[in-house]
Protein backbone atom coordinates (compact mmCIF):
# COMPACT_ATOMS: atom_id res chain seq x y z
CA UNK A 1 0.00 0.00 0.00
CA UNK A 2 2.00 3.03 -1.15
CA UNK A 3 -0.90 5.93 -0.80
CA UNK A 4 0.58 8.60 0.50
CA UNK A 5 -2.28 9.41 2.99
CA UNK A 6 -2.19 5.38 4.10
CA UNK A 7 -2.76 4.89 7.99
CA UNK A 8 -0.62 1.61 7.84
CA UNK A 9 2.70 2.12 8.51
CA UNK A 10 5.24 2.33 5.34
CA UNK A 11 8.74 0.25 5.17
CA UNK A 12 11.41 1.70 6.89
CA UNK A 13 9.14 4.38 8.86
CA UNK A 14 11.96 4.71 11.44
CA UNK A 15 11.14 7.90 12.23
CA UNK A 16 8.18 6.80 13.50
CA UNK A 17 10.20 5.60 16.42
CA UNK A 18 11.56 8.43 16.84
CA UNK A 19 8.68 10.89 16.93
CA UNK A 20 6.36 8.61 19.23
CA UNK A 21 5.22 10.35 22.42
CA UNK A 22 6.75 8.60 25.32
CA UNK A 23 4.63 9.40 28.34
CA UNK A 24 0.88 9.64 28.90
CA UNK A 25 1.02 13.53 29.54
CA UNK A 26 2.92 13.86 26.26
CA UNK A 27 0.03 11.66 24.07
CA UNK A 28 -1.88 14.04 22.87
CA UNK A 29 -6.05 13.18 22.61
CA UNK A 30 -8.27 10.28 23.54
CA UNK A 31 -8.79 11.96 26.59
CA UNK A 32 -11.40 9.69 27.99
CA UNK A 33 -8.98 6.17 27.11
CA UNK A 34 -6.23 8.33 29.03
CA UNK A 35 -8.45 8.94 32.18
CA UNK A 36 -9.20 5.78 32.49
CA UNK A 37 -6.36 4.25 31.51
CA UNK A 38 -4.38 6.69 34.55
CA UNK A 39 -6.51 5.66 37.21
CA UNK A 40 -6.18 1.55 36.86
CA UNK A 41 -2.62 1.86 35.98
CA UNK A 42 -2.39 3.49 39.09
CA UNK A 43 -4.66 1.12 40.89
CA UNK A 44 -2.36 -1.82 39.48
CA UNK A 45 1.15 0.11 40.73
CA UNK A 46 -0.15 0.87 44.13
CA UNK A 47 -1.29 -2.60 44.83
CA UNK A 48 1.85 -3.95 42.86
CA UNK A 49 -0.52 -6.55 40.57
CA UNK A 50 -0.53 -6.91 37.00
CA UNK A 51 -2.72 -4.06 35.16
CA UNK A 52 -5.99 -6.05 33.94
CA UNK A 53 -5.80 -7.21 29.91
CA UNK A 54 -6.50 -4.16 27.85
CA UNK A 55 -8.13 -4.49 24.24
CA UNK A 56 -7.42 -1.22 22.17
CA UNK A 57 -9.57 -0.89 18.87
CA UNK A 58 -10.05 1.61 16.53
CA UNK A 59 -8.79 2.82 12.77
CA UNK A 60 -5.07 2.19 11.72
CA UNK A 61 -2.61 5.19 13.10
CA UNK A 62 -4.35 6.51 15.92
CA UNK A 63 -1.85 5.62 18.68
CA UNK A 64 -2.80 1.78 19.85
CA UNK A 65 1.03 0.57 19.62
CA UNK A 66 2.40 3.99 20.83
CA UNK A 67 -0.60 3.57 23.53
CA UNK A 68 0.73 0.27 24.97
CA UNK A 69 4.24 0.82 25.09
CA UNK A 70 2.99 4.37 27.15
CA UNK A 71 1.32 1.16 29.59
CA UNK A 72 4.49 -0.42 29.90
CA UNK A 73 6.54 2.51 30.88
CA UNK A 74 4.06 3.90 32.84
CA UNK A 75 3.44 0.28 34.76
CA UNK A 76 7.50 0.50 35.38
CA UNK A 77 7.67 -3.13 33.54
CA UNK A 78 8.87 -4.58 30.29
CA UNK A 79 7.57 -4.58 27.50
CA UNK A 80 7.30 -7.04 24.48
CA UNK A 81 5.26 -6.35 21.03
CA UNK A 82 4.02 -9.15 17.94
CA UNK A 83 1.14 -9.73 16.21
CA UNK A 84 -1.63 -11.67 15.16
CA UNK A 85 -0.03 -12.59 11.64
CA UNK A 86 2.95 -13.62 13.53
CA UNK A 87 2.54 -16.13 15.90
CA UNK A 88 1.97 -19.12 13.26
CA UNK A 89 1.75 -21.82 15.77
CA UNK A 90 0.66 -22.49 19.78
CA UNK A 91 4.79 -22.66 20.56
CA UNK A 92 5.60 -19.43 18.93
CA UNK A 93 2.60 -17.43 21.50
CA UNK A 94 4.05 -20.51 24.31
CA UNK A 95 7.73 -19.17 23.79
CA UNK A 96 7.00 -15.96 24.41
CA UNK A 97 4.66 -16.17 27.25
CA UNK A 98 6.98 -18.52 29.72
CA UNK A 99 9.62 -15.39 28.86
CA UNK A 100 7.89 -12.86 30.19
CA UNK A 101 9.10 -11.48 33.69
CA UNK A 102 6.04 -10.77 36.12
CA UNK A 103 3.44 -7.64 35.52
CA UNK A 104 5.24 -7.36 31.76
CA UNK A 105 3.48 -6.31 29.33
CA UNK A 106 2.60 -8.28 25.70
CA UNK A 107 1.49 -6.61 23.10
CA UNK A 108 -0.41 -8.42 19.93
CA UNK A 109 -1.48 -6.26 17.51
CA UNK A 110 -3.77 -7.19 14.93
CA UNK A 111 -4.89 -9.49 17.70
CA UNK A 112 -8.15 -10.36 15.32
CA UNK A 113 -5.75 -12.38 12.94
CA UNK A 114 -4.66 -15.31 15.54
CA UNK A 115 -5.01 -18.98 14.70
CA UNK A 116 -7.22 -20.67 16.44
CA UNK A 117 -4.44 -22.93 17.65
CA UNK A 118 -2.86 -20.06 19.44
CA UNK A 119 -5.94 -18.44 20.63
CA UNK A 120 -6.62 -21.25 22.66
CA UNK A 121 -3.47 -21.75 24.83
CA UNK A 122 -4.23 -17.75 25.11
CA UNK A 123 -7.80 -18.14 26.65
CA UNK A 124 -5.87 -20.07 30.15
CA UNK A 125 -2.90 -17.93 29.82
CA UNK A 126 -4.96 -15.09 30.09
CA UNK A 127 -7.42 -15.84 32.68
CA UNK A 128 -5.40 -18.43 35.16
CA UNK A 129 -1.43 -17.09 34.03
CA UNK A 130 -0.85 -21.00 32.61
CA UNK A 131 -0.14 -22.87 29.70
CA UNK A 132 -1.34 -26.00 28.57
CA UNK A 133 0.32 -27.75 26.17
CA UNK A 134 0.23 -30.99 24.52
CA UNK A 135 3.66 -33.03 24.36
CA UNK A 136 4.35 -35.66 21.79
CA UNK A 137 1.87 -37.28 19.42
CA UNK A 138 -0.47 -39.79 19.28
CA UNK A 139 -1.00 -42.21 22.09
CA UNK A 140 2.37 -41.41 23.95
CA UNK A 141 1.02 -37.93 23.77
CA UNK A 142 0.93 -36.07 27.01
CA UNK A 143 -0.32 -32.45 28.50
CA UNK A 144 1.71 -30.84 30.62
CA UNK A 145 0.90 -27.65 32.37
CA UNK A 146 3.18 -24.10 32.54
CA UNK A 147 2.33 -21.51 35.76
CA UNK A 148 3.28 -18.37 34.18
CA UNK A 149 3.94 -15.09 35.82
CA UNK A 150 0.84 -12.60 35.80
CA UNK A 151 1.30 -10.76 32.85
CA UNK A 152 -1.18 -7.37 30.94
CA UNK A 153 -2.48 -8.82 27.74
CA UNK A 154 -2.33 -5.60 25.28
CA UNK A 155 -4.21 -6.78 22.26
CA UNK A 156 -4.71 -4.02 19.33
CA UNK A 157 -7.41 -4.62 16.70
CA UNK A 158 -8.84 -2.28 13.83
CA UNK A 159 -12.45 -3.20 14.92
CA UNK A 160 -13.79 -4.62 18.25
CA UNK A 161 -16.43 -6.66 16.28
CA UNK A 162 -13.57 -8.82 14.76
CA UNK A 163 -12.43 -10.51 17.89
CA UNK A 164 -14.74 -13.77 18.47
CA UNK A 165 -16.79 -12.82 21.62
CA UNK A 166 -15.02 -14.81 24.73
CA UNK A 167 -11.79 -13.60 23.67
CA UNK A 168 -13.26 -10.43 23.78
CA UNK A 169 -14.53 -11.18 27.16
CA UNK A 170 -11.52 -11.63 28.74
CA UNK A 171 -10.12 -7.96 28.60
CA UNK A 172 -11.33 -6.28 31.30
CA UNK A 173 -10.46 -2.75 30.22
CA UNK A 174 -11.84 -2.68 26.44
CA UNK A 175 -10.32 0.88 24.71
CA UNK A 176 -12.09 2.49 21.66
CA UNK A 177 -9.76 5.24 19.86
CA UNK A 178 -11.50 7.91 18.16
CA UNK A 179 -9.99 9.78 15.06
CA UNK A 180 -8.36 13.38 16.25
CA UNK A 181 -9.81 16.68 16.28
CA UNK A 182 -7.95 19.04 13.37
CA UNK A 183 -6.77 21.30 17.13
CA UNK A 184 -5.11 18.25 18.70
CA UNK A 185 -3.23 17.10 15.28
CA UNK A 186 -1.97 20.49 14.95
CA UNK A 187 -0.50 19.22 18.81
CA UNK A 188 0.63 16.40 16.90
CA UNK A 189 2.76 17.80 14.59
CA UNK A 190 4.16 20.71 15.96
CA UNK A 191 5.46 18.15 18.61
CA UNK A 192 6.87 16.16 15.26
CA UNK A 193 7.85 19.19 13.47
CA UNK A 194 9.76 20.29 16.90
CA UNK A 195 11.65 17.20 16.96
CA UNK A 196 12.67 16.98 13.34
CA UNK A 197 13.84 20.48 13.33
CA UNK A 198 11.55 21.65 11.03
CA UNK A 199 10.40 25.60 11.93
CA UNK A 200 6.41 25.51 11.34
CA UNK A 201 3.90 27.91 12.17
CA UNK A 202 0.33 26.80 13.57
CA UNK A 203 -1.62 28.24 10.09
CA UNK A 204 0.95 25.43 8.47
CA UNK A 205 0.05 23.23 10.56
CA UNK A 206 -3.35 23.72 10.92
CA UNK A 207 -3.38 23.06 6.92
CA UNK A 208 -1.96 19.63 7.40
CA UNK A 209 -3.95 18.80 10.57
CA UNK A 210 -7.24 19.55 8.42
CA UNK A 211 -5.94 17.36 6.00
CA UNK A 212 -4.48 14.35 7.37
CA UNK A 213 -7.60 12.36 8.38
CA UNK A 214 -8.06 12.56 11.91
CA UNK A 215 -5.07 10.39 12.50
CA UNK A 216 -1.41 11.12 13.70
CA UNK A 217 0.27 8.51 11.59
CA UNK A 218 -1.28 10.79 8.24
CA UNK A 219 -0.59 13.82 9.33
CA UNK A 220 3.51 12.92 10.08
CA UNK A 221 3.77 11.81 7.06
CA UNK A 222 2.70 13.98 5.29
CA UNK A 223 4.39 16.48 7.30
CA UNK A 224 7.70 14.67 6.52
CA UNK A 225 6.58 15.10 2.52
CA UNK A 226 5.54 18.72 3.34
CA UNK A 227 8.80 19.41 4.90
CA UNK A 228 10.66 18.25 1.56
CA UNK A 229 8.66 20.77 -0.53
CA UNK A 230 9.52 23.27 1.95
CA UNK A 231 13.16 22.49 1.55
CA UNK A 232 13.44 22.52 -2.20
CA UNK A 233 11.17 25.68 -2.19
CA UNK A 234 13.75 27.21 -0.04
CA UNK A 235 11.01 28.26 2.09
CA UNK A 236 12.23 29.23 6.07
CA UNK A 237 9.29 27.93 7.57
CA UNK A 238 6.35 26.04 6.61
CA UNK A 239 3.49 28.25 6.87
CA UNK A 240 -0.16 27.76 5.41
CA UNK A 241 0.76 28.65 1.83
CA UNK A 242 3.68 26.37 1.88
CA UNK A 243 1.61 23.48 3.47
CA UNK A 244 -1.29 23.65 0.63
CA UNK A 245 0.94 24.04 -2.43
CA UNK A 246 2.38 20.88 -1.30
CA UNK A 247 -0.75 19.05 -0.18
CA UNK A 248 -2.20 19.68 -3.38
CA UNK A 249 0.80 18.40 -5.48
CA UNK A 250 0.46 15.33 -3.59
CA UNK A 251 -3.60 15.19 -4.70
CA UNK A 252 -5.13 15.73 -0.79
CA UNK A 253 -7.86 17.67 -1.57
CA UNK A 254 -8.95 19.99 1.68
CA UNK A 255 -11.30 17.61 3.28
CA UNK A 256 -7.82 14.97 3.27
CA UNK A 257 -9.73 12.43 0.75
CA UNK A 258 -6.86 11.44 -1.72
CA UNK A 259 -7.37 9.81 -4.73
CA UNK A 260 -8.88 6.39 -3.73
CA UNK A 261 -11.30 7.55 -1.02
CA UNK A 262 -12.41 9.61 -4.56
CA UNK A 263 -12.91 6.78 -6.72
CA UNK A 264 -14.67 4.94 -3.70
CA UNK A 265 -17.42 7.73 -3.38
CA UNK A 266 -17.02 8.11 -7.53
CA UNK A 267 -18.01 4.47 -7.93
CA UNK A 268 -20.84 4.42 -4.78
CA UNK A 269 -22.61 7.62 -6.78
CA UNK A 270 -21.98 7.18 -10.49
CA UNK A 271 -21.76 3.14 -10.92
CA UNK A 272 -24.46 2.24 -8.17
CA UNK A 273 -26.59 5.65 -8.07
CA UNK A 274 -25.12 6.63 -4.65
CA UNK A 275 -26.00 3.28 -3.05
CA UNK A 276 -26.92 1.10 -1.12
CA UNK A 277 -24.77 -1.46 -2.39
CA UNK A 278 -22.69 -4.07 -0.61
CA UNK A 279 -19.24 -3.02 0.48
CA UNK A 280 -17.90 -6.37 -1.56
CA UNK A 281 -19.42 -4.68 -4.34
CA UNK A 282 -18.09 -1.93 -3.85
CA UNK A 283 -14.21 -3.00 -3.35
CA UNK A 284 -14.68 -4.81 -6.24
CA UNK A 285 -15.37 -2.14 -8.24
CA UNK A 286 -12.16 -0.26 -7.24
CA UNK A 287 -10.15 -3.34 -7.02
CA UNK A 288 -9.18 -3.19 -3.70
CA UNK A 289 -9.37 -5.68 -1.18
CA UNK A 290 -12.45 -5.61 1.11
CA UNK A 291 -10.62 -5.56 4.10
CA UNK A 292 -8.48 -2.43 3.73
CA UNK A 293 -11.52 -0.56 2.10
CA UNK A 294 -13.60 -1.85 5.63
CA UNK A 295 -10.09 -0.41 7.72
CA UNK A 296 -9.22 2.69 6.12
CA UNK A 297 -11.51 3.90 3.55
CA UNK A 298 -14.89 3.48 4.96
CA UNK A 299 -14.17 4.52 8.68
CA UNK A 300 -13.15 8.54 7.84
CA UNK A 301 -15.99 8.97 5.38
CA UNK A 302 -18.41 7.76 7.81
CA UNK A 303 -16.87 9.54 9.95
CA UNK A 304 -17.28 12.52 7.89
CA UNK A 305 -20.65 11.96 6.95
CA UNK A 306 -19.70 11.35 3.39
CA UNK A 307 -21.64 8.39 3.41
CA UNK A 308 -24.02 6.25 5.44
CA UNK A 309 -24.31 2.61 6.42
CA UNK A 310 -27.62 1.00 6.05
CA UNK A 311 -28.93 -2.87 6.85
CA UNK A 312 -28.54 -2.86 2.70
CA UNK A 313 -25.72 -1.49 2.15
CA UNK A 314 -23.62 1.62 1.79
CA UNK A 315 -25.08 5.14 0.89
CA UNK A 316 -24.03 8.39 0.03
CA UNK A 317 -24.75 11.11 1.56
CA UNK A 318 -25.33 14.64 0.20
CA UNK A 319 -21.81 15.77 1.58
CA UNK A 320 -20.32 13.49 -1.31
CA UNK A 321 -21.94 15.09 -4.25
CA UNK A 322 -20.71 18.40 -3.19
CA UNK A 323 -17.34 17.21 -2.92
CA UNK A 324 -17.58 15.79 -5.65
CA UNK A 325 -19.15 18.33 -7.47
CA UNK A 326 -22.31 16.18 -8.33
CA UNK A 327 -25.82 17.25 -8.39
CA UNK A 328 -28.05 14.37 -6.16
CA UNK A 329 -30.64 12.22 -7.82
CA UNK A 330 -34.15 13.72 -7.08
CA UNK A 331 -35.45 12.68 -3.67
CA UNK A 332 -38.50 9.88 -4.97
CA UNK A 333 -41.91 11.49 -4.14
CA UNK A 334 -42.92 10.29 -1.01
P1 LIG B 1 -1.49 2.22 15.55
O1 LIG B 1 -0.77 1.21 16.39
O2 LIG B 1 -2.86 2.55 16.07
O3 LIG B 1 -1.52 1.86 14.09
P2 LIG B 1 0.79 3.93 16.22
O4 LIG B 1 0.81 3.83 17.70
O5 LIG B 1 1.80 3.12 15.48
O6 LIG B 1 -0.68 3.62 15.64
O7 LIG B 1 0.95 5.49 15.86
C1 LIG B 1 1.26 5.93 14.55
C2 LIG B 1 2.13 7.17 14.58
O8 LIG B 1 1.40 8.27 15.09
C3 LIG B 1 3.37 7.06 15.45
O9 LIG B 1 4.43 7.71 14.78
C4 LIG B 1 3.05 7.83 16.71
O10 LIG B 1 4.19 8.45 17.20
C5 LIG B 1 2.04 8.85 16.23
N1 LIG B 1 1.01 9.06 17.25
C6 LIG B 1 -0.04 8.26 17.46
N2 LIG B 1 -0.82 8.74 18.44
C7 LIG B 1 -0.24 9.89 18.86
C8 LIG B 1 -0.59 10.86 19.85
N3 LIG B 1 -1.70 10.73 20.58
N4 LIG B 1 0.22 11.92 20.02
C9 LIG B 1 1.32 12.05 19.26
N5 LIG B 1 1.70 11.18 18.30
C10 LIG B 1 0.93 10.10 18.10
Amino acid sequence: DDRIISPEPAPGEAYDRALRPQTLSEFVGQEAAKGNLKIFIDAARGRGEALDHVLLFGPPGLGKTTLAQIVARELGVGFRATSGPILAKAGDLAAILTNLEPRDVLFIDEIHRLAPTVEEILYPAMEDHVLDLIIGEGPSARSVRIDLAPFTLVGATTRAGLLATPLRDRFGIPLRLEFYTPAELVRVITGAARKMGAPINDEGAGEIASRSRGTPRVAGRLLRRVRDFAEAEGAAVINRIVAARALSRLEIDEAGLDANDRRFLKALIENYGGGPVGMDTLAAAIAEARDAVEDVIEPYLLQQGFIQRTPRGRMACAKAYAHLGLSEPPKPAA
